[in-house]
C-alpha cells in the first residue's frame, strides 16, 4: 500500500509529488494523459512564473516534469473513476479495471474547459470548434476565426490568434470583460480584431467542418475556425461522494489542502481558490504534501 497516491501530472501534482518523495513517503502519480503535464502545455508563453521568464506552457511543463523524473518518482497511465474508503486509507477504482490503494490521496486532476452548450458544437469539434488556441492555432493561419468568451483565457487566446489570422471576432455576452484591461487594450489597437460586446453565438454550423456561426441577434458571420475560452470545470465527478464541493463544482479546501475527507487532500485548480495560476498550483502541491506527511506522523 502507498503512503500517497498523487492524482495528476500537472504542477499540483509534480509539486507534490517532490514534497513527498523528499519527505521519504512512498508514493505513485497515476495521470490520465501518458507523458502529461496539466493544462499549462496549452499556454502560450507564461510571463509571470518567478524565475522562468518567457518561457512556453509547454517547456514549463517537460521542465517540470523532468524535475520530478530526475527523483525517480513513479508514473502510472491511469484514470480514476471513484473513491472508496478502506480500513486503512483509501482504494482508488480504476476506469479500465482494477485499483490502487494508498493511505492517503492528493487529488491534483485540474480542470477541463468549460462548453458553450450551442447547437453544432460537439459535432464539429475537432473540425472547426478548438478549446485550445494555443493549439490549433496555426491551422487557421491567414483564416477568419472568432474567440468567445470574456475572461484572461479569451482576451490572450484573441490576442495570440490575430498574429496568425486575416481576422479575429471576439465574441462576450456581457458589456465587461474579466479579463486584464492591459490585454483588452491591445486587442482594441490590433486593427484585424472586432469586439462584439453583448453578443451571443447561438449557433456553429458548417457541412464537414465549421463555416460560420449565427448569432441571437440574427446575424450571421462567415468562419473557419471558433476558440471556445469559456472557462473551466473542475474535475471532481469521481469524487463528489467522499469531498464537499462548492456550488461550482471545485473542491473545499483551504491552503493546507485539507478536504472534508480524512486522509485526502487536494492540491491546484481543482480546490476552491483566489487565483487560479502555475504558482499557486506548486505552492498548493507542496503544501498538501506536507499536510498528508503530518497526517501520516499522526496515525
Ligand atoms: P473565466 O475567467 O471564468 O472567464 C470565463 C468567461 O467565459 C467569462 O467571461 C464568462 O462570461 C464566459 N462564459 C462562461 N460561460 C459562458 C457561456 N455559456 N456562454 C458565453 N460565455 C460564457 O475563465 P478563463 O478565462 O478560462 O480564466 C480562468 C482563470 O485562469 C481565471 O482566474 C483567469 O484570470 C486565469 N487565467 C489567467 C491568465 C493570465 O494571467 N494571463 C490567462 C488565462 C487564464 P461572464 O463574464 O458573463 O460570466
Amino acid at each position: 500500500m502507498l503512503d500517497v497516491l498523487i492524482v495528476g501530472s500537472g504542477p499540483a501534482g509534480l509539486s507534490a509529488a517532490i514534497y513527498a518523495k523528499r519527505a521519504n513517503l512512498s508514493l505513485e502519480i497515476a495521470e490520465k494523459i501518458f507523458m502529461g503535464t496539466g493544462q499549462v502545455a496549452e499556454s502560450g508563453q507564461v510571463d509571470n512564473y518567478l524565475g522562468l521568464p518567457g518561457m512556453s506552457g509547454y517547456d514549463m511543463g517537460e521542465v517540470f516534469r523532468g524535475h520530478a523524473e530526475s527523483f525517480g518518482i513513479p508514473f502510472r497511465e491511469a484514470e480514476i473513476c471513484g473513491f472508496e474508503r478502506t480500513e486503512n486509507g483509501w482504494r482508488a477504482a480504476l476506469a479500465g479495471g482494477g485499483s490502487i490503494e494508498a493511505r492517503t490521496v492528493i487529488y491534483a486532476a485540474g480542470a477541463k474547459h468549460r462548453h458553450l452548450g450551442v447547437r453544432g458544437e460537439e459535432e464539429l469539434a475537432g473540425r472547426g470548434v478548438s478549446y485550445c488556441a494555443v493549439c490549433d492555432g496555426a491551422f487557421y493561419r491567414g483564416k477568419t476565426v472568432a474567440v468567445a468568451g470574456g475572461g484572461n483565457t479569451a482576451l490572450d487566446d484573441a490576442l495570440y490568434l490575430s498574429e496568425l489570422c486575416e481576422k479575429v471576432f471576439l465574441i462576450h455576452r456581457r458589456r465587461e470583460f474579466r479579463g486584464a484591461a492591459a490585454t483588452l487594450e491591445k486587442l482594441r489597437e490590433r486593427p484585424n480584431v472586432e469586439i462584439l460586446t453583448e453578443t451571443v453565438i447561438e449557433e456553429i454550423a458548417g457541412e464537414k467542418k465549421v463555416s460560420c456561426i449565427r448569432l441571437a441577434n440574427g446575424r450571421t458571420i462567415e468562419v473557419s475556425g471558433v476558440f471556445i475560452a469559456v472557462g473551466m470545470q473542475p474535475e471532481t465527478e469521481c469524487v463528489k461522494d467522499i469531498a464537499e464541493l462548492d456550488g461550482a463544482g471545485y473542491i473545499v479546501a483551504d491552503e493546507t489542502g485539507r478536504t472534508s475527507a480524512e486522509g485526502f487532500f487536494a492540491a491546484g485548480d481543482v480546490r476552491t481558490k483566489q487565483l487560479r495560476q502555475v504558482v499557486t498550483a506548486v505552492s498548493d502541491g507542496a503544501n498538501a504534501a506536507i499536510s498528508a506527511a503530518e497526517y501520516l506522523r499522526k496515525i
